[in-house]
């Protein structure tokens, strides 16, 4: 799930791993390796348990040298985090690093126990460790240890081998979990992740499923899953170096509203097989505690509080447990009662809320079964200090208004209503493969709504003269009207509310006119006839529509009403979806107005006071 990086060169490469490892950093993980052969052939290791700055620091204190080298950021899946736990794994000659997991790890673990191996660690990856020992044994290369041993794993995993009495190669082999590599001059590299080798450089290598490599300092050679050799396409990258870099975009809230497919990418990856949610990957221990909770309390605030919201209509619906989500800064000063195996989820972009940590502590001492976050920043306080962290990986995030954290959080909270539907029987395999599929398809579907930019740059003009606008929307779109409220008042500084739609006839329709625009989230699913109505009672009394809707919902546009229709996409994940025209309306009204769009006026990014 984690961080990987190899290189096969002249000079030495300890620093260049380690500096791989704290490009992926953002990833969140536990603890950090890297494993050297050096001159004398001998293989040099340092893991540590926590920061990469305390692997580097190690590093040097040892003086690490050598050509040929892998190393790893662990996320811990199997087995505490801890330095016995940390990869690289090492078996007689044979370093493996790993990321993902091995589900039929415990019967290989038997076989090679009778065989005469003895574990070091309690890790799965440690099979792969002692498999390719005993293949090489009968295999006249490492690249065929490696092919043998592919195919007795199951699971999701990405994972490179070094021996150390033959330096000049390093082998891979990818699986579900990335492997990409990185061509130099003279050496080459690899990687979970081209961000890693950014710095040394630009022309990678993507290994597709199944693929066994080879890699030399001149020379890379690729098999597939039948083992032919094949050539794979080598791309030249464009990546920014830098996270802090806005690239061709005028703002770093357009950037991080274009990142989303790929940070939904990041978020899911080595997390979804085709069919199923890894519930192991989200974090130690969470099989065991999503198959007995029986309440979600979670708590945020602004826009994670509204991703909670929205996700409570599937902790509900799809997994039957019953979920209740709080402002942090209310629920830290009231007498709550604490319900039998409840989990408390924190949510937050930057892991360092002031409020939502003060809740966190608080609970803690007040007996829920486990506190979990789920977390933009690796290494921040909540993810210190809750049992386990769910990393979104959405990547930093800058403009002061959360968009790609607010549609990963989302996506990592369906992936963990999955775990809990399966893992208590309230849902088929079939079911789970659908959203699985939904899911995959979500980074595809959010380039459609993004290819909406132009047309909801022309429909922004309407709002900018306006002092109010009000957001509609029922059932789990009534939070991401919410959501669309929030985003319109912080950067556009227009005053805007969110209303469930039913609600409207108990008070808000006293303010329709023909100067406060109403925007409504319509897409196709059981409330829209009940939606259709709502609209009918604006329309009566003269208000000014804007409808979101798919295709199938069947609206007709008129002078008061304008239909932005977006194609159909799954019900289940189309909640995600039709959050980014929102972002997108409210970022252009902002460009309109000329406000100060990534660091609005008196709000900060990370809340870290009261
Ligand atoms: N399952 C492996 C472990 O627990 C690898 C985790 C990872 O992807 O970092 O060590």
């Amino acid at each position: 799930m984690c961080g990987i990086v190899g290189a096969v060169a002249q000079r030495d490469v300890a620093e260049i791993l380690v500096e791989g490892l704290r490009r992926l950093e953002y990833r969140g993980y536990d603890s950090a390796g890297v494993a050297v052969v050096d001159a004398d052939l001998e293989l040099k290791r340092v893991r540590r348990l926590g920061k990469v700055q305390e692997l580097a620091d190690a590093v040097d204190a040892q003086d690490v040298t050598g050509g040929t080298g892998i190393a790893h950021t662990r996320w811990a899946t199997h087995g505490e985090p801890s330095e016995a736990n940390a990869h690289p794994h090492v078996s007689g000659d044979i370093a493996v690093v790993h990321n993902g997991i091995i589900e039929n790890h415990e019967e290989l673990r038997a076989t090679l126990q009778e065989r005469g191996y003895v574990f070091q660690s309690q890790t799965d990856t440690e099979v792969i460790a002692h498999l390719v020992e005993w293949e090489r044994r009968t295999s006249e290369t490492l690249v065929e240890a490696l092919q043998k041993t592919a195919a007795q794993l199951d699971g999701a995993y990405g994972t490179v081998v070094v021996d150390r009495k033959d330096p000049s190669r390093i082998v891979a082999a990818r699986s579900g979990s990335p492997i990409v590599i990185g061509f130099g001059v003279g050496e080459n590299f690899l990687a979970s992740d081209q961000l890693a080798l950014l710095s040394v450089t630009r022309r990678f290598m993507y290994l597709e499923e199944g693929d066994v490599a080879e890699i030399t300092r001149r020379d890379v050679k690729v098999l597939d899953v039948d083992g032919n050799p094949v050539e794979r396409e080598i791309t030249e990258s464009n990546a920014e170096h830098d996270a802090g870099d806005k690239g061709q975009y005028r703002h770093f809230m357009q950037k991080e509203i274009f990142e989303q497919p790929r940070a939904l990418i990041n978020t899911m990856e080595g997390r979804v097989t085709d069919k199923a949610v890894v519930t192991e990957a989200i974090g130690v221990n969470a099989v065991d505690i999503l198959k007995k909770v029986e309440h979600v309390q979670i708590i945020a605030c602004g826009t994670s509080y509204n991703s909670g919201m929205a996700a409570r209509y599937w902790f509900e619906s799809i997994a039957g447990v019953s979920c209740d989500v709080e402002i942090a800064s209310e629920f830290r000063y009231r007498d709550f009662v604490v319900r039998p195996n409840s989990l408390l989820v924190t949510l937050s972009q930057s892991g360092e809320t002031a409020d939502t940590l003060a809740a966190l502590r608080l609970a803690k001492e007040k007996g829920y079964m486990s506190a979990m976050t789920i977390c933009n920043v690796a290494g921040s306080s909540l993810v210190r200090e809750s049992d386990f962290a769910f990393m979104t990986r959405a990547g930093t995030e800058i403009g002061v208004a959360s968009t790609k954290a607010f549609t990963t959080q989302l996506a990592a909270m369906l992936m963990m209503v999955v775990s809990i539907a399966r893992l208590q029987d309230r849902m088929t395999e079939e079911r789970e493969a659908e959203i699985v599929k939904s899911l995959h398809e979500l980074p595809a579907n959010i380039e459609k709504a993004l290819a909406f930019d132009k047309e909801i740059e022309a429909l922004a003009t309407d709002f900018a003269d306006k002092h109010h606008t009000l957001f509609l929307g029922r059932g789990e779109y009534y939070p991401i009207a919410m959501e669309a409220s929030l985003k319109l008042k912080e950067i556009s500084y227009i005053h805007a509310e969110a209303y469930a739609a039913g609600e409207l006839k108990h008070g808000p329709l006293a303010l329709i006119d023909a100067d406060m625009p109403v925007v409504v989230v319509a897409p196709t699913n059981d409330l829209l006839e009940k939606l259709k109505s709502n609209i009918e009672e604006v329309r009566a009394r003269g208000g000014l529509l804007y409808v979101f809707a798919d295709e199938k919902a069947g609206f007709e546009g008129d002078e008061n009403m304008k239909i932005i229709q977006m194609p159909h996409v799954d019900d289940i994940i189309a909640p995600i979806y039709y959050t980014v025209p929102m972002q997108l309306l409210s970022y252009h009204v902002a460009l309109i107005k000329g406000t100060d769009v990534d660091q609005p006026r008196n709000l900060a990014k990370a809340v870290t006071v009261e």
